[in-house]
């Protein structure tokens, strides 16, 4: 019985991967499959899966962000808010490239 769904490349697939899913069954004999249609978040190819509905469980598709254990979850509420010295040198990482930009257009209109 599969747990997840995988790329050819061995990358897991998400539910935010899949681009279209549905019943497939064309010869209306033997086991309904779920097809799965998706593209990979990581090589970015596009992929089918047929999963027997049987097997079907959506927790295929979980992502594994939902799915944090509580020692994951601890950490990320430690992380806490963005500070402001953060914001500070996002700020003038910001500037810098502004500064660099008006540098660079008085340059040209020097020449
Ligand atoms: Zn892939």
């Amino acid at each position: 019985m599969k747990t997840c769904l995988k790329c050819t490349c061995g990358h897991r697939i998400i539910r935010r991967d899949v681009m279209q899913k549905g019943q497939y069954n064309p010869h209306r004999i033997g086991p309904d499959y779920v097809y799965i249609k998706y593209r990979c978040s990581r090589c970015k190819k596009l992929g089918e899966h047929y999963v027997k509905q049987d097997e079907w469980a959506d927790a295929m598709l979980h992502d594994a962000g939902t799915e944090a254990n509580d020692e994951e979850r601890k950490r990320f509420s430690t992380l806490g808010e963005i500070t402001l010295n953060e914001m500070r040198s996002f700020h003038e990482a910001l500037d810098n490239d502004a500064i660099l930009l008006e540098l660079k257009s008085d340059k040209d209109a020097q020449t």
